[in-house]
């Protein structure tokens, strides 16, 4: 069982023999395999495949966005879009990952903090493993979302405050009662899962990258996640040198640590107070790997942006009108930062740009039915 480094307390990594990889699987190879993101099982941390527990995640699709493409004025826009994925979120991508590892590691409790999304996914598949799992989230998570949760079999309290508040509580019962803990960066099986967002990019553009990923930030695992795939395809020789696209974090205005660190050129983040937004996997008020995400950021030169509540709501609508889409709020906010990208001049016109959508926008039901009601 592995958390964080005992003697930093900084995050710890898997790493592989990355050589051997290159020498015995091909790209070709890859065509045959299962559609789901264990496609990649040589560069993910289960040894055994019988230790796998999946329910089909990942291998998602990637959808061109002409309409909303031409509206913003780019010409290739695209949407990767995880709101098809087992419990409606990205998340389920990390907790396949740490949830098979606990089963090789023989662990038979787990416990998260989490803002909603991450305890859904844990419950779901510790469940399918026949782990028991305890959530702590904040009081006010979406009640669908903490519904949820209860329902895949976890044992929730709920938290007054955030996340961090919930991660502290966590933290302290995990020692004591021998949970293994899957807060958030602090141990390092579910990057390992969210890093083949990253792989399956890679393959569905057939190894030419785009040239930007914008991507809404809350705990940085996609961020953090997505730099170590491009990294290991590097390494490998499966994605060209230099060529790795540039990484924009997008948070709401209501919780925006990384946004302002970024700017004030700072190598870690303060902690946001009143932390407020709809969006809530993005309201994290200071992320344990939070140095992780803005060097991930600047090594890619990336850049960073915040958008309204308000800009994040029209944007779910937009895209639910113009699309067909129904994506989360913490997906819409990957369009909603647009027009401001484009204003900066930080995106050319003909670039590959493509938004990452995180879950589906159907377990935000409050939000979906307060904006009829405002209509
Ligand atoms: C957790 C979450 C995020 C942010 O996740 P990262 O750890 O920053 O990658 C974004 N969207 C949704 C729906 C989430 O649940």
């Amino acid at each position: 069982m592995q958390t964080v480094c005992s003697d930093c307390k900084g995050v710890l990594f898997a790493r592989y023999d990355l050589e051997q990889v290159q020498q015995h699987v091909s790209k070709a190879a890859l065509a045959s395999r299962v559609r789901s993101m264990w496609r990649y099982s040589e560069l993910l941390p289960v040894k055994q495949e019988s230790n796998i527990v999946t329910l089909g995640e990942g291998y998602t699709n990637i959808l061109p966005l002409p309409k909303s493409g031409r509206k913003v004025g780019f010409n290739h826009l695209f949407m990767k879009d995880d709101g098809l994925i087992p419990t409606g979120t990205f998340k389920a991508r990390g907790m396949s990952s740490a949830i098979s590892k606990c089963v090789e590691l023989g662990v038979r409790k787990v416990a998260v903090a989490t803002a909603g999304n991450a305890g859904a996914a844990m419950a779901a598949y510790a469940s399918r493993a026949g782990i028991e799992s305890y959530a702590y989230m904040p009081r006010d998570t979406p009640e669908i979302i903490r519904g949820q949760c209860e329902f895949y079999g976890a044992k929730i309290t709920l938290v007054n405050g955030t996340i961090a508040d919930a991660g502290k509580i966590v933290d302290e019962l995990g020692v004591r009662k021998s949970w293994m803990i899957l807060s958030t960066m602090k141990e390092p099986y579910r990057v390992e899962g969210k890093k083949t967002m990253g792989f399956e990019i890679a393959e569905q553009f057939e190894w030419h990258v785009p040239d930007v990923i914008v991507y809404p930030t809350g705990g940085g695992t996609g961020i953090v996640g997505m730099w170590k795939a491009f990294e290991e395809l590097e390494a490998i020789g499966w994605i060209s040198e230099g060529r790795r696209p540039r990484l924009v974090s997008v948070q709401s205005s209501g919780c925006a640590p990384v946004v302002k660190a970024f700017r004030d050129g700072k190598e870690s983040c303060e902690i946001w107070s009143k932390a407020e937004t709809v969006a809530a996997g993005l309201r994290v008020p200071k992320a344990y790997g939070d140095y992780l995400i803005l060097k991930a950021i600047r090594e890619s030169h990336g850049t960073v942006i915040a958008v309204s509540d308000k800009e994040i709501l029209n944007a779910m609508k937009e895209l639910a009108h113009t699309e067909g889409l129904c994506v989360c709020p913490e997906g819409a906010a990957s369009y909603a930062c647009l027009p401001k990208l484009q204003s900066d001049g930080f995106l050319d016109k003909d670039e590959r740009v493509l938004l990452y959508n995180t879950g589906v926008g159907t377990l935000y039901s409050e939000l979906i039915v307060s904006q009829r009601e405002q209509a």
